[in-house]
């Protein structure tokens, strides 16, 4: 149902969404229902600030709560990965407010092209679902899949796919192709882009820093012994 309610929502809505400044949202999301409805329990500043944002907004700052909620666990993934050196990617896959598989970048580990991150999240929410159609459900992944995760995605019909931070060079979800949202196909998954943009981004951007100057003091250290 709710999903259904967020597809009608337009994509203008979704844009005035991201501009409301995080402290705002998070005051919004701890007042509770019932506190909403009465007036005297909310603080004026709190009621006016209500007031400004349309009912249809204030569902979505609850939905990018829970968005931002399962983007920590899939850092989490991420976060394996880093610890075996691994370029850190994580996602998981949430059905019905549930986290039913995790899966983390294990390539180099593995010697594995197939080891990404979700493609590993698939097969576990398939055989935990015993059916390989994973309808109904959501992938959260750190970094925007590539063309191998998101054809997988597109074939697995995942309802909802939500995007930590994008991947200009590579990414199949808006960067390079749309191979998630392609109407040519029989699926579509929808994407949500951006949520935790900057931890997912920052670190990938640590890895990759630290991977240089790894290199660069190998190569200092070569120079040494000549
Ligand atoms: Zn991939």
């Amino acid at each position: 149902m709710k999903q259904e309610k967020d597809a009608a929502v337009p994509a203008g809505a979704q844009e005035k969404d991201e501009a409301i400044p995080a402290g705002e949202r998070e005051k919004d999301a701890a007042v509770p229902a019932g506190a909403q409805e009465k007036d005297a329990a909310v603080p004026a500043g709190a009621r006016e600030k209500d007031a400004e944002i349309p009912a249809g907004a204030r569902e979505q700052s609850e939905d990018l709560c829970v968005h931002e909620k399962f983007m920590r666990e899939a850092l989490r993934q991420a976060k394996k990965a880093y610890a075996l050196e691994e370029t850190p990617i994580g996602c998981v896959i949430v059905q019905d407010g549930r986290i039913i598989a995790r899966g983390y970048n294990r390539r180099n580990t593995d010697k594995n092209t197939l080891a990404h991150a979700e493609l590993t999240a698939i097969r576990k929410a398939a055989k935990k679902l015993g059916d390989w159609r994973l309808e109904g459900c959501t992938m959260y992944v750190t970094l925007e899949p590539c063309q191998m995760c998101a054809g997988a995605m597109v074939q697995a019909r995942l309802t909802e796919a939500v995007i930590g931070s994008m991947n200009p060079k590579a990414g199949c979800a808006g960067s390079v192709l749309n191979i998630l949202e392609m109407p040519q196909f029989n699926h579509q998954v929808r994407v949500i882009r951006g949520v935790l943009k900057e931890e997912c981004g920052g670190l990938l951007s640590r890895f990759f820093r630290e991977l240089r100057e790894k290199k660069a003091g190998k190569i200092r250290m070569g120079q040494g012994e000549i």
